[in-house]
């Protein structure tokens, strides 16, 4: 039995809250707490219904020191699950380390004025975790999360070594919007227009944006357009992946979002430094993130399915081998189960997961840890049990 606080009620803030009100029995007491105490109670409400459990709801800015301690020091969770955006993630940690509370997120830290996708903020942690014999993991969604989880499994029962890994997010679904994105749109459209990077070699090489792609077959969806992207798992398992020779991050995008988002680049909406408008400082991101549909929102009527996995090349007995171990996940399916769509609640259910496996002790430390670190075993089994089973393509 335990206590977990949710930090963030978002589209993924209210997945991980179903998901821990779907299991009484390790979850005992949820307190969901956000910026804006309206969000906290719509999903409240519809926990309620759907789930049949009250939670606990609280108003926090998360980047007050104080205020974040105080709801802390107040609930005095087992473990915070911290959903809400990368920049509050050091804050969080510090609060954690002050009133001694185990922490997990699902993005690493950015500076809100450098678009810049690195551990070595939180990694920064290690030793104060390590002495205060506290818990931090870090990227329990799905990329990073499950696909770092998928590494390991492989490393662990496929291959005898592992020499490259390609790691492919396909969301094959349609929200019927001409343009949105299906996670918080700041941190989204920073992601994407961002330079390519990869590491080959014992190197990073870089690429220009969105400028290297591939025809991929994605289980359930079939072919699409795969494009070269930076993403924060490749860090961690270039040092946890032994006799790694190359791994990369693709992800699909449509003609018609690839067309939005270059008209917004070229005019200047993606920008993330403050532009002067009849006097006032205004971040053109921060705006465009005002006008486009909530993520939370785009779950009723969404169709289609994700299909995200990791291709891995290595060998196994003195044979080659190739292997794509995946998810498929229904936009409908999420929005009939927790009221949302299939990218909050595939990023939600592993969210639950890594809090599950530290509050029953199944995974545990002292210090900051990334998922690949731990035995895989124990999260596969959970996937498959709460809403995201596995498989795996021998190719
Ligand atoms: P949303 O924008 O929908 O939700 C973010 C929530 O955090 C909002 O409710 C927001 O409050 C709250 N928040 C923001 N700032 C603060 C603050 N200072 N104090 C308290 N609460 C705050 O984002 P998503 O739910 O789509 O994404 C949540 C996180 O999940 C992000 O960090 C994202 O990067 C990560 N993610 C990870 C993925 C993975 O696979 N690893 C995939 C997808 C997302 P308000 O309502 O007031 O704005």
């Amino acid at each position: 039995m335990s206590k977990v606080l949710i930090v963030g009620a978002g589209g993924v803030g209210n997945v991980v809250a179903h998901k821990c009100a779907q299991l009484p029995e390790v979850f005992e007491h949820i307190v969901l707490a956000s910026r804006t105490l309206s969000r906290c109670q719509k999903i409240a409400l519809d926990v309620a219904a759907l789930q049949g459990r009250q939670i606990d709801i609280a108003q926090v800015d998360a980047d007050d020191l104080a205020q974040m301690q105080g709801l802390l020091a107040q609930h005095r969770p087992d473990v915070v699950i911290n959903v809400a955006l990368p920049y509050q993630d050091l804050h969080i940690m510090d609060a954690c380390l002050a009133t001694n509370i185990a922490y997990l997120d699902t993005a690493n830290y950015e500076p809100k004025d450098v678009a810049k996708f690195e551990y070595k903020w939180q990694w920064a942690y290690q030793s104060r975790y390590h002495d205060a014999n506290l818990m931090a993991l870090l990227g329990s969604g799905f990329d990073p999360g499950v696909t770092n989880v998928y590494c390991a499994y492989a490393q662990k029962h496929l291959f005898d070594e592992i020499e490259t890994i390609d790691i492919l997010d396909c969301n094959g679904g349609d929200h019927g919007y001409a343009f949105a994105t299906n996670f918080n749109p700041e941190i989204n459209i920073r992601e994407i227009t961002q330079r390519g990077r990869y590491w080959e070699d014992g190197e990073w090489k870089e690429t220009d944006s969105l400028s290297v792609k591939q025809d991929y077959d994605f289980p359930a969806v079939g072919v699409r357009k795969a494009y070269l992207l930076y993403h924060e798992e490749l860090e961690s398992l270039v040092k946890n992946i032994k006799g790694l020779r190359r791994i990369r991050f693709w992800m699909t995008f449509g003609e018609q979002y690839l067309t939005h988002l270059s008209v917004l680049q070229n005019v200047g909406m993606t920008r993330i430094d403050p532009i002067d408008f009849q006097g006032h400082k205004i971040i053109p991101i921060e705006f465009l993130k005002a006008l486009l549909p909530d993520p939370a929102s785009l779950g009723a009527g969404y169709q289609g399915k994700t299909s995200i996995g990791c291709e891995i090349v290595g060998t196994k007995d003195g044979k080659p081998r190739k292997v794509f171990i995946y998810n498929v996940c229904d936009h409908a399916d999420c929005w009939k189960e927790v009221r949302a769509q299939a990218v909050s609640y595939t990023t939600g259910v592993p969210a639950m997961i890594g809090a599950l496996l530290m509050v029953t002790g199944k995974w545990s430390g002292h210090g900051v840890f990334n998922m690949e670190q731990f035995d895989p075993d124990p999260f596969m089994d959970a996937l498959n049990r709460y809403g995201l089973p596995w498989d795996i393509r021998e190719d």
